[in-house]
């Protein structure tokens, strides 16, 4: 099963957050900053995650959420945000079973939250993480099939897993290291908000030889940028010229770091705590 919140900085976050906002990046990878309480929306995401995975091996898919919520209540400091949390997850995990409960008929399991480390051209490595490989019985595809939780938008979330590059690294680790040929990404968007939920099962994210070739020498090359940006840090170069504010990411999604962002980046006398090492390469 997947570590909570667990990052690598091989893995396709790591980059993406500096893509999408250096300070952010800054705060989290250099400072190692995080908030000193697991925000709900990631506790909710992975008990659902985990309830979802523990269906694939034939368990009860509400136990599993219910059993998960119960073991992560000490990180709700509100009660009846979790009893919110836990009654929406409950809804939306009934609904799920509702529409996809065929899924177990028209799928063959391959593996579940699969691991996968792959070489790029210039000696370094990406990890990915799959949700689940299957194969489809009659067309005999193989997918892997990506969850997502939101209570953002369903459009939005399907945007970030394609334009933001997560299913074409999925599909470019799968295609250097995975013993398996995947044909595509299939993502499932499950979106809730308040009473409100909604399943959509979207159009598979493919992606050509050529695409492929050209991310990867995009992914090499952000990654030689931070290690660049690193090394002029270490050189004496002040944070705030090196890693600027994307302010365009914190109104797409919300940002842990926005107290702090602008003003105090140590996050010193703040609610942050220390929990990873300094080292910004990779
Ligand atoms: S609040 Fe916005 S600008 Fe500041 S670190 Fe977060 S995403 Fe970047």
């Amino acid at each position: 099963m997947k570590k909570e919140h667990e990052e690598s900085r091989s893995g396709f976050h790591y980059w993406n957050l500096y893509q999408r906002c250096p300070r952010r990046w800054y705060i989290r990878y250099i400072m190692g900053l995080r908030a000193k309480t697991t925000p709900y929306p990631l506790i909710f995401g992975s008990a659902i995650h985990e309830s979802i995975a523990g269906w694939w091996l034939g368990k009860n898919m509400v136990n599993v959420f219910l059993d998960y919520m119960s073991s992560h209540k000490d990180e709700y400091d509100s009660n009846t945000q979790l009893e919110d949390d836990t009654h929406r997850g409950v809804v939306l995990l009934e609904n799920y079973m509702a529409h996809y409960t065929q899924d177990h008929y028209m799928y063959e399991l391959l593996d579940l939250e699969v691991e996968v480390e792959a070489q790029l051209m210039d000696g370094t490595t990406i990890t990915c993480r799959f949700d689940r490989v299957v194969r489809e019985r009659t067309a005999h595809v193989t997918v892997i099939m990506e969850t997502k939780t939101t209570g953002w938008s369903v459009s939005k979330a399907l945007r970030a897993l394609d334009n933001q590059d997560q299913a074409t690294t999925y599909l470019l680790a799968a295609r250097k290291a995975y013993d398996k040929k995947i044909d595509f990404i299939q993502p499932d968007i499950l979106y809730q908000r308040q009473s409100k939920v909604q399943f959509a099962r979207l159009s598979p994210v493919y992606r050509d030889k050529e695409e492929l070739l050209r991310f990867e020498k995009n992914v090499i090359g952000v990654r030689r940028e931070i290690n660049q940006k690193v090394a002029a840090l270490d050189g004496g170069y002040e944070p705030e010229m090196l890693f600027p504010r994307n302010g365009w990411d914190c109104s797409n999604l919300s940002c842990e770091y926005e107290p702090i962002c602008r003003t105090n980046v140590t996050g010193k006398e703040t609610g942050y705590v220390q929990k990873r090492d300094s080292t910004g390469s990779n």
